[in-house]
């Protein structure tokens, strides 16, 4: 936090957060409302033709915006030249969003736009392999996503950054995983040792709890997009959750808020990741399901294309049940036995939607939110838990019928997470698009064309603003 004083004169830097709020303006402008003029663009966000006009000349210059002819109008047609139109470009803008699981790394990239030119899942065993391998695994994956991404491209392509999501509580700020207790890990500088391994600069590397940014995701794009009272609600092994209170993730004093998988529920119940008992997420983790229906301990089943991967994780992994197996697919193995009316695993999706439904009515008492959406996991078990659940949530709402609260599936599933934090790059560039000319990664191979270099290097001497 910055205690200094304020001055009473205004100062450089003062200039400079102005400058950056316009050209975010104009930015969030053209993308909510589409292709504009400059004049359109002054008048409809309330600044001066002239200044309108310096903003635009350098965000054409980051390629954040490109010109393009006013198509003419037949209810109004007008006489002269056509108006030169203005549209949110970016498409050679690379925004990496990266999720670890307990089973497998993911890796998404999008455009500006949030349009997904990339995607890759990874089978992997983050809690075997250890935090450092992990982190180098990221980097493997992420480079190899930067290398695709530019060999398809036709134009140059510009890095926005990468945001990786953990299942855990993480020190935004510093880049530190507090604790994961699915994962075993405690205390260690993902970050830092992410940036060493990747050669990326340790600024362009931010880390997220996974929830928040599945919360996020679902907010901006979900099919739910817009609510702006939402809980999300993870579904793998461990269970976390992101709250969206009135339009803003709600993060706590330390970004550690949200943990919903640690309320307790039973105190006699069985034993959860952290180490206490009755956690929620003992009860409804995707572990718990498997437990109840009988299948922690099947054999391990043959696996697909990725068998070779898989099958070393696999002997790694003996004895531990199908945690090696991928999350969807003991989901699906789960609901292809209640399709056959296997009575355990009915009796276990039983259990399954009474204390989910008893947890989400604990949230509804303490955020009123519209919408509960889970998701992971629970998309294979909807049809099964859903109705009960919604039941045993009103029955536990102080408010009439919960508030008219839903509880919905994620139509994300177990994309969320990568997806929302891609999201949350592109928020960075809008938020301050002149991070991307000082933002270079010649060591990726993907510095900007030489215009930009050389902005970045009369920039780079400018001291950094500080990243929200
Ligand atoms: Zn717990």
């Amino acid at each position: 936090m910055n205690h200094r004083l304020a001055s009473a004169a205004p100062t450089r830097a003062d200039h400079r957060a102005v400058h950056r709020n316009n050209l975010e303006v104009v930015l969030r402008h053209l993308g909510t409302v589409g292709p504009d003029s400059r004049a359109g663009i002054a008048t409809r966000v309330g600044l001066t033709p002239s200044t309108v006009s310096r903003l635009v000349a350098e965000l054409l210059d980051l390629g954040l915006v490109r010109e393009v002819a006013d198509a003419p109008s037949s209810d109004t047609p007008r006489p002269g030249r056509p108006a030169i139109q203005l549209e949110l470009d970016g498409r050679h803008i690379l925004a990496l969003g990266a999720e670890i699981s307990v089973d497998r790394i993911t890796v998404i990239g999008t455009d500006l736009a949030g349009t997904v030119v990339y995607h890759r899942d990874r089978v992997f065993d983050a809690a075997r392999s250890g935090p450092e391998a992990t982190a180098a695994a990221v980097g493997r994956l992420c480079t190899r996503a930067v290398d695709t991404v530019v060999r398809k491209s036709p134009a140059h392509v510009t890095l926005a950054g990468l945001a990786v999501a953990v299942p855990g509580l993480v020190e935004v700020e510093t880049g530190v995983v507090t604790e994961a207790p699915n994962l075993s890990w405690r205390g260690f500088p993902f970050g830092k040792v992410l940036a060493e391994v990747s050669d990326l600069p340790p600024e362009a590397i931010v880390l997220g709890n996974d929830a928040n940014f599945a919360a996020l995701a679902e907010y901006r794009i979900g099919s739910r997009a817009g609510t702006p009272n939402l809980i999300y609600i993870t579904g793998e092994v461990g269970i976390g959750g992101g709250v969206i209170a009135a339009g803003q993730g709600l993060l706590g004093s330390h970004g550690h808020g949200g943990e919903i998988g640690h309320m307790k529920l039973d105190p006699k119940g069985a034993r959860c990741g952290c180490g206490r008992r009755g956690c929620w997420e003992a009860l409804i983790g995707l572990d718990a399901l498997l437990r109840e229906a009988g299948l922690d301990d099947e054999p391990t089943p043959p696996h697909g294309r990725r068998s070779t991967r898989t099958a070393g994780a696999a002997t790694r992994t003996a004895g531990r049940g199908p945690r090696q197996w991928s999350a969807s697919t003991r989901a699906a193995r789960v609901a292809e036995r209640a399709r056959a009316g296997d009575r355990r695993t009915l009796a276990a999706l039983e259990t399954l939607a009474r204390w989910v439904g008893i947890g989400a009515a604990n949230l509804v008492n303490i955020f009123d939110p519209q919408v509960i959406i889970l998701g992971g996991y629970f998309r294979h078990v909807a049809e099964w838990i859903l109705p009960a659940a919604r039941q045993v949530m009103v029955e536990g709402v102080l408010a009439p019928d919960a508030g008219g609260c839903e509880l919905a599936i994620s139509s994300l599933g177990f994309e969320a997470a990568a997806r929302g934090a891609a999201l949350h790059m592109i928020d960075q560039v809008i938020a301050d698009p002149a991070r991307l000319a000082v933002q270079a990664y010649p060591k990726w191979g993907v510095p900007g064309p030489a215009r930009q270099r050389d902005r970045a290097r009369r920039r780079v001497s400018e001291p950094r603003a500080a990243t929200p």
